[in-house]
C-alpha cells in the first residue's frame, strides 16, 4: 500500500488545520485503510488467457461500508484509484450519507473486449476481491465504463458466491435486478440542484450562460435541467469536438444530433480554439475526466463560476489560481453527490424491501441536494472561505467525530 500523501490529502490537511484536528485523526485520514491490488485473468475468445490488473481501495470506514465506484479504463492505476477513494470518502461525509469512501478500477479499454470477455472480467474481479466486498462491508457501483450490465454481473457473481441474493452488496444494478429508478439522470440532476440553489452565493444572473464539457450520462442531464430551468447553454463539447453559439442550443436537439452523427462535431460553429475553457459563459462545468482545469489552463478560464462535475475537474493547484483569480468553484464532492445519493436509496430499498418511485427518489434527492448545497454556502460566508474550502471542513468534522467516538485507544491498540 501506498503511504506518500495523495495530492488531495492538501485538502484534508487545510480543513484540519482551521478545524484545529487532532493529530491522531490527520494520521488515520491522510492514509488508505486498506488498498487490495490483484491479477485478473481472463479466458480470451481465441482461447488465450490474459491478466488485467485490478484494484479496490476503502480509503476510509469510519462512516460506514465503503461506498464508490468501480473504473474500467486503460490508464487506471492505484494512484487514481486511491484519489478517488478519498474524494468518496469526503463526498459520503459531505452528504450525510452513512457511508465511508471505496473505489475501484480495472486496467482496460473495454472497447477491445466481446461481451462475453466482459462479462468474464466483471465476474473475475468480483472473484478476485470477494473476501472484501458486501454490504456492511464495502458497497460498489458504477463508474467510467461500467454500466447497469457490468454491475448486474457482479452482482450475481458475488450472490453466488454467497449463496444468496446479496443485491444490496452492489448498487446500481437494472431495475428489475433491484436497481432504483431515477439513477441515470441522479448525477446531472443534483448538479443542477446545487448550481440553483447556490444562484444567490454564486451572484448568478437570470438566464446565466453554460458551457459544458463532456455530453454524456451527467452532462446531458444536466443541460436539460439547466435549460429547463431558463438558464442558457452556450457552449457543448465531447470527444469529438467543441460547439458554441451565444444564442444559446436547445439540449434536445443537439442529443437527437449527437445520436445521429455519433459526436456533437457539425452541429454548430466550433467553439473558439476548440477549448470550452476560453469560451464565453457565465458557468463552466466540466463533466468529462479529470485533471481539465490545472494550474496552466486555469489562467485561461473565462467563467465566474466552475461547476466540477466530473471528479477532480480541478487539480489542487488549478483550484486554487481559480480562486485567487476571484472564479467561485462548486467542488466535486458537492456538485455531482446526487449519483452517490440515489445509490444510497438504492442500498435501502434492498435493505428494506420497499420500493420507492421516480417521484419520490426525485424528491429526496433534490431535497437532499438543497439542503447541502445551502449548508456549504452558510459555511463558506461564516467562515469567509470558498465552497472547496467549507465542503471539506463540514466533511472532516463529521469523519474526525467518527474516529474520535470510536477512540482512538482502539485504532492504535494502546
Ligand atoms: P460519460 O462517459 O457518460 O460521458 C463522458 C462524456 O465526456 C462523453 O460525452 C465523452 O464524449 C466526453 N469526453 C471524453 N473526453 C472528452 C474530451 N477530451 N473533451 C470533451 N468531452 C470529452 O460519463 P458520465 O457518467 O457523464 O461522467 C462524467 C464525469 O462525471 C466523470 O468524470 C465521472 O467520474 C463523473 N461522475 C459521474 C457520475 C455518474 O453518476 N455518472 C457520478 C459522479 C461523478
Amino acid at each position: 500500500m501506498t503511504t506518500e500523501a495523495l495530492d488531495v490529502c492538501a485538502y484534508l490537511e487545510r480543513a484540519a488545520d482551521a478545524l484545529d484536528l487532532s493529530e491522531d485523526v490527520r494520521e488515520v485520514l491522510m492514509h488508505p485503510t486498506r488498498s487490495v491490488s490483484a491479477s485478473i485473468t481472463v479466458r480470451m475468445g481465441d482461447g488465450s488467457l490474459k491478466t488485467f490488473p485490478g484494484w479496490r481501495t476503502i480509503y476510509s470506514n469510519a462512516l460506514g461500508p465503503a461506498k464508490g465506484g468501480i473504473r474500467f479504463h486503460p490508464t487506471v492505476d492505484e494512484h487514481e484509484v486511491n484519489t478517488l477513494a478519498f474524494l468518496m470518502t469526503f463526498k459520503n461525509a459531505l452528504a450525510g450519507l452513512p457511508f465511508g469512501g471505496g473505489k475501484g478500477g480495472v486496467a482496460v479499454n473495454p472497447r477491445m473486449l466481446s461481451r462475453h470477455e466482459l462479462e468474464r472480467l466483471a465476474r473475475g474481479y468480483v472473484r478476485a476481491l470477494k473476501h472484501d466486498l458486501g454490504t456492511g462491508r464495502d458497497i460498489p457501483a458504477p463508474d467510467v465504463n461500467t454500466n447497469g450490465t457490468v454491475l448486474a454481473w457482479m452482482a450475481d457473481e458475488l450472490a453466488a458466491l454467497e449463496g444468496t441474493a446479496h443485491t444490496a452488496s452492489i448498487t446500481g444494478k437494472p431495475i428489475v435486478l433491484g436497481g432504483i429508478p431515477g439513477r441515470a439522470e441522479a448525477t446531472g440532476r443534483g448538479a443542477a440542484k446545487v448550481t440553483m440553489a447556490l444562484k444567490d452565493h454564486l451572484g448568478l444572473a437570470d438566464g446565466a450562460s453554460i458551457a459544458i464539457q463532456g455530453f454524456g450520462n451527467a452532462g446531458v442531464q444536466y443541460a436539460h435541467d439547466m435549460h429547463e430551468a431558463g438558464y442558457k447553454i452556450v457552449g457543448l463539447s465531447d470527444s469529438s469536438g467543441s460547439v458554441y453559439s451565444a444564442d444559446g442550443f436547445d439540449p434536445s436537439e443537439a442529443e437527437a444530433f449527437k445520436a445521429e452523427h455519433r459526436g456533437l462535431k457539425g452541429f454548430a460553429d466550433e467553439a473558439p480554439g476548440n477549448d470550452l475553457r476560453r469560451a464565453e459563459a457565465d458557468i463552466l462545468v466540466p463533466a468529462a475526466l479529470g485533471g481539465w482545469i490545472d494550474g496552466d489552463s486555469a489562467e485561461t478560464v473565462e467563467a465566474g463560476v466552475v461547476v466540477e462535475v466530473s471528479n477532480q475537474a480541478c487539480t489542487v493547484g488549478g483550484g486554487d489560481r481559480l480562486e485567487e483569480r476571484g472564479i467561485h468553484v462548486v467542488p466535486d464532492i458537492l456538485a455531482n453527490s446526487g449519483g452517490v445519493s440515489v445509490s444510497y436509496l438504492e442500498w435501502v430499498q434492498n435493505r428494506s424491501g420497499e420500493e420507492m418511485t421516480k417521484e419520490q427518489v426525485f424528491d429526496n434527492l433534490d431535497r437532499r441536494m438543497e439542503r447541502v448545497a445551502r449548508q456549504v454556502a452558510s459555511r463558506a460566508a461564516d467562515d469567509g472561505v470558498g465552497l472547496r474550502a467549507a465542503a471539506y471542513r463540514i466533511a472532516a468534522a463529521r469523519l474526525a467525530e467518527a474516529i474520535e467516538s470510536m477512540g482512538t485507544r482502539r485504532l492504535f491498540n494502546e
